[in-house]
């Protein structure tokens, strides 16, 4: 059992960055790069940083927006060298990689997990991080606390691999990036069949946002000439505590018996 994670590249402006990031993450075993908005991954300096993960590097899936790059993810982690206003909560590094190793071999096993990194200068933006259900943190120096973003992933994927992996002393390495959780044996919770009862993706996400958006103006309660922080409140509130395909299924019906009401007989 496991997860896959994978690893979301925005905005990088730095080619060697790129190279840096994807040398980072193959020394820990992971192999998933998805870029959105971000400079010339094949380019020579991109090639040479990376010294010797080029397949990670041409392998990388490009997206033309954060929402279509973790269209299919479960778990959205937003990286971020500072706290932010009104976002989900925040996490250290480690506590994050214990929460998903603890999942990875019971509720999320198998299912994609995406760690998303921002641009080197300006980081995320607030609607980046609006697609996000953790934000993650490395704890360092408070007067001195951005890394640089191929030391970040470093350091993301090395606490990311202790959590996930259960190596027994003498056994074969595990795949890379199909790390397994830590208790495969038979006190392992087995891992939910339907993917129902699974978090939602951030695709269906979005849909749920967009229908929640469409009854929040049409009923007056959203003002969009002045929605002020109703959106980002709503978002926060249901990234937070994302729900399950089933429970979100309840929502939408919710939402659409508000559009057409049924008269009781
Ligand atoms: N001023 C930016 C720093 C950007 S550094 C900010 O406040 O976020 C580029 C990227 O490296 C960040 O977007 C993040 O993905 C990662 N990063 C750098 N330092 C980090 C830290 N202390 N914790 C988590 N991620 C960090």
């Amino acid at each position: 059992m496991s997860v896959e994670i994978v690893f979301v590249m925005v905005g990088t402006t730095h080619t060697g960055n790129l190279g840096a990031a994807a040398r980072a993450m193959k020394t820990m075993g992971f192999t998933k790069m998805r870029l959105v908005d971000a400079c010339s991954h094949l380019s020579a300096e991109a090639l040479a940083r990376s010294s010797g993960a080029n397949d990670v590097l041409k392998d990388a899936q490009t997206f033309d927006s954060l929402q279509a790059a973790i269209a299919d993810c479960r778990v959205v982690i937003g990286t971020s060298a500072r706290a932010r206003q009104l976002a989900v909560p925040l996490l250290s590094c480690r506590e994050i990689a214990t929460e998903l190793g603890e999942a990875a071999h019971s509720s999320l096993s198998g299912q994609k997990v995406a760690m998303v990194f921002g641009q080197e200068r300006s980081g995320l933006s607030n609607e980046s991080l609006d697609l996000c259900t953790r934000l993650l943190r490395i704890p360092c120096n408070p007067d001195f606390s951005s890394l640089n973003l191929g030391s970040a992933v470093q350091v993301v994927s090395y606490e990311l691999s202790q959590a996930l992996v259960s190596v027994p002393q003498g056994a074969p390495s595990p795949q890379p990036g199909k790390w397994k959780g830590t208790d495969d044996g038979e006190n392992a919770i087995p891992a939910p069949t339907d993917p129902d009862e699974l978090p939602a993706t951030s695709d269906n996400m979005e849909h749920f946002f967009e229908h929640l958006d469409r009854v929040m103006v049409t009923t007056g309660f959203l003002d969009p000439d002045n929605p002020r922080l109703l959106r980002r409140r709503v978002r926060r509130y249901f990234e937070s505590n994302r729900p399950t395909g089933s429970e979100l299924a309840i929502f939408r019906g919710i939402l659409s018996a508000v559009e057409n009401p049924r008269k009781r007989k």
